[in-house]
């Protein structure tokens, strides 16, 4: 059984390496006129059983091709780790769009995607999500959110949560600086309310895999 499970997992890992090295080479939004350049950026590993959705890279992102790296990344990695998720157990990480999509015309930050942009990524992230079958999702800003829950603003949906299809989804505002929403106080602790949601979600997991680690170490008697 132990043997099959294996395998069975090796096989996922191969599948998910295979996905990432098709996402790489996308170039949907070039040919589409919807982007310059197409440099796809995208992380993690079959074994992550926490997935964060954002909405996309980010200039310093594409310079280093690690998702959420940029200043941004580092204030969600603080978020995290106030949830118990360290540097370097750092969840499956991808996005709405995973190429940058430019500054802002009006300035103030990166472009929102296009609905066009949206609609020719999606099959990726509906690849990505049905081969980790991950069991929480943080769902980080406005884009992402509205990806799974439909449009709502983020004073309803960041510190709430909701399970659906045996999945945990957890809204987070984006950690942008660009976004003057966390200097309300009464946001701040909306983010607060998410990252304990975070926090007992990690707890949750962590126990069902101690279970899980008692189950398999148990003496089979009379089984041979
Ligand atoms: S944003 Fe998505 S669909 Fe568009 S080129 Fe990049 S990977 Fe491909």
């Amino acid at each position: 059984m132990f043997t099959r499970e294996v395998s069975l997992h090796v096989r996922a890992e191969a599948s998910l390496e295979r996905l990432h090295a098709r996402i790489r080479v996308c170039t949907r939004c070039v040919d589409a006129g919807l982007l310059k350049h197409a440099r796809p950026i995208v992380a993690g590993s079959i074994l992550d059983r926490i997935a964060i959705v954002g909405q996309a890279p980010g200039a310093v992102e594409l310079s280093t091709g690690q998702p959420f790296s940029g200043r941004s990344g580092a204030e969600l990695r603080r978020w995290l780790a106030r949830a118990g998720i360290d540097e370097d157990h750092l969840p499956y990480r991808t996005a709405i769009t995973k190429c940058f999509p430019g500054k802002s015309a009006a300035g103030g930050g990166d472009r929102r995607p296009s609905p066009a942009e949206i609609g020719l990524c999606a099959p990726w992230l509906q690849e990505e999500l049905a081969l980790l079958r991950p069991r929480v999702i943080l769902l980080v800003g406005g884009l992402a959110i509205e990806r799974f829950w439909g449009k709502m603003s983020l004073e309803v949906a960041v510190g709430t949560s909701r399970r659906i299809e045996g999945v945990t989804y957890i809204a987070l505002p984006h950690p942008s600086g660009a976004s003057r929403w966390l200097n309300d106080a009464r946001h701040r602790l909306l983010l607060t309310r998410a990252l304990a949601k975070v926090s007992r979600a990690v707890r949750t997991l962590d126990n069902g895999a101690s279970e899980q680690r008692i189950r398999d170490e148990r003496p089979t008697h009379g089984r041979r």
